[in-house]
């Protein structure tokens, strides 16, 4: 089977979030399902400068369209390339105008999308569909995987095709996180080139605006996201961002696959970036990679010392408000904080606040930087995730394979992936972590109670470590999941007419 992965993130090359993580991993374990997988991506400068050698594959045509005016887009075309460590060739869609920009993929240097992230990601969008039309005329996917609000008009644009009684590949969409939707104004609506119709509170119409998520959810011929328990809360209205009752009318082919640990990079046996590796069975040489955190970020060093790690996003999201009331006491009762993240100012303000406060005891890092977050990470006795919503986390399925217990709320991911320290879970050795239920201060200090007592009993904290620590979170199972989910989504096809290069070899399929 023959996918194409249309993604914004891979990395090493460029990274923001678990999206990144996602494409390094996923698309290897499909690889080794036998999927013949391609990526599709916009020629970031990183991801372009990766690449030497590129091989043209064609410019994007601007003929009409069966329906009407193609997207308004400026002069694009696209090149296959092979990237550094990266098995699948990628196609990446190069048009300067719209991707060579230095820094974030999504943000200007002002912290505010780019203004014309609608062209840019329709873009993304109007290319995989393209490519599912056959404009490589050396690979045609039977499978289109979009993932985000950033591939979200590709399925729209196939289901174009499709009412233009076009032949064309399945289309599958995954979540990652339904709160970032690519809203935009309906005023864009005509250089989108969508058929008029879809202008529609049953198109991508999203409360007088454009929605590229609603999108994906409306026209995608199978769903997913990135946990079982995500996959129902966003049916919810506390969860769904509008799109619930959507999610609700498709829940028959909403499926949720939680994401995979990639052992390449996040295994405490080999990752390079400790000062000593460590498993299960060799645990008390965690113990040396807690004292390396503890020096490199200024912490008091102190192996009684109970030591809490946050590597985050530092959004609303991620509930570290809750914790922040907290610090005073958590450091009262001895434990430190080694934290690293980036984003809301507010939010980083406070935090430094507290580590000026105290010295030695909470210890903030402002940036993105990997090898510090493998440090955290790796050094951590607790890592936090007290998350408002979490559709997977990734954080804690490392926290858990580096025997760092993960504290959080139990929501999405992290309620199907951490097993709380009750009595009865220590008891038949299923306890994995610590996991509160309200979103409220108290809950949280009682979890954080919960750890100071557990890690006063050291054989009782080694058993849950080493319970933890076998847990496995792998590509390989997300990947069989995902093959289910593209072989369904084939079959659901109406019977199609072959392709048109099929009957007529010399005919491109796209004819625009
Ligand atoms: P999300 O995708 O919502 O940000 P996840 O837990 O799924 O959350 O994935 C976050 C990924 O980004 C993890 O690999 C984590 O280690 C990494 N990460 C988050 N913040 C930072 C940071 N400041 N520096 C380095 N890595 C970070």
């Amino acid at each position: 089977m023959k996918v194409l992965y249309l993604c914004t993130e891979l990395y090493p090359f460029l990274k923001t979030g678990g999206l990144g993580d996602v494409s390094a991993g996923l698309p290897p374990a499909l690889q080794a399902l036998g999927c013949e997988v391609r990526l599709l991506m916009p020629a970031f400068p990183p991801l372009h400068q990766a690449a030497p050698v590129q091989q043209m594959v064609a410019p994007l045509p601007r003929a009409p369209t069966p329906w009407g005016a193609p997207p308004d887009l400026p002069s694009a075309h696209l090149v296959l390339a092979h990237l550094p460590g990266v098995a699948q060739p990628v196609y990446l869609l190069q048009a300067p105008v719209l991707f060579d920009r230095p820094g974030n993929p999504y943000l200007g240097p002002d912290g505010h999308d780019w203004r014309d992230n609608a062209s840019r990601f329709a873009a993304l969008s109007w290319a995989g569909a393209l490519l599912g039309q056959g404009l490589d005329p050396q690979w045609t996917p039977d499978v289109l995987h979009g993932h985000d609000w950033h591939a979200g008009l590709m399925p729209a644009y196939v289901r174009a095709f499709v009412d233009a009684q076009q032949p064309t590949p399945a289309t599958v969409f995954t979540v990652h996180n339904l709160a970032y939707q690519g809203i935009f104004p309906a005023a864009l609506f005509p250089q989108l080139g969508l058929p008029p119709a879809m202008l529609d509170v049953h198109g991508v119409e999203y409360f007088g605006q454009l929605s590229f998520m609603k999108a994906a959810l409306r026209y995608a011929d199978r769903l997913t996201t990135v946990s079982p328990t995500y996959a129902q809360e966003i049916q919810q209205p506390a969860q769904g961002m509008g799109l619930d009752g959507l999610l609700c009318e498709r829940a028959g082919v909403l499926t949720g696959i939680l994401n995979g640990v990639d052992e390449q990079v996040w295994n405490p046996a080999t990752d390079a970036l400790l000062p000593t590796p460590f498993d299960a069975q060799t645990l008390d040489n965690k113990a040396v990679v807690k004292r390396a955190l503890q020096e490199r970020l200024g912490l008091a060093v102190r192996h009684n010392a109970l030591v809490f790690g946050v590597v985050s996003r530092l959004t609303p999201q991620k509930g570290l408000h809750l914790l922040v009331p907290l610090l005073d006491e958590l450091v009262q009762r001895g434990g430190q904080l080694a934290l690293l993240g980036q984003g809301d100012e507010a939010l980083e303000q406070a935090l430094v606040d507290a580590a000026l406060r105290h010295p030695g005891a909470v210890a903030v890092r402002m940036g993105y930087d990997e090898d510090t977050a493998h440090a955290v990470i790796a050094g951590a006795d607790v890592l936090l995730m007290p998350s408002v919503f979490e559709p997977c986390g990734l954080t804690q399925l490392y926290g858990l394979r580096y025997g760092s217990l993960p504290l959080v709320h139990r929501v999405g991911g992290l309620a199907d992936t951490v097993v709380d320290c009750t009595l009865e879970n220590l008891d038949d050795d299923s306890a994995t972590g610590f996991v509160f239920d309200a979103f409220t201060a108290d809950a949280l200090r009682h979890a954080l109670g919960r750890a100071f007592a557990l890690f006063r009993r050291p054989q009782a904290w080694r058993r849950v470590q080493q319970q933890a620590m076998a847990q496995r979170f792998d590509w390989a199972t997300a990947a069989h999941h995902y093959l289910a989910v593209y072989r369904s989504a084939t079959l659901s096809r109406p019977a199609q007419q072959p392709r048109l290069e099929e009957r007529e070899p010399h005919v491109r399929r796209h004819r625009l």
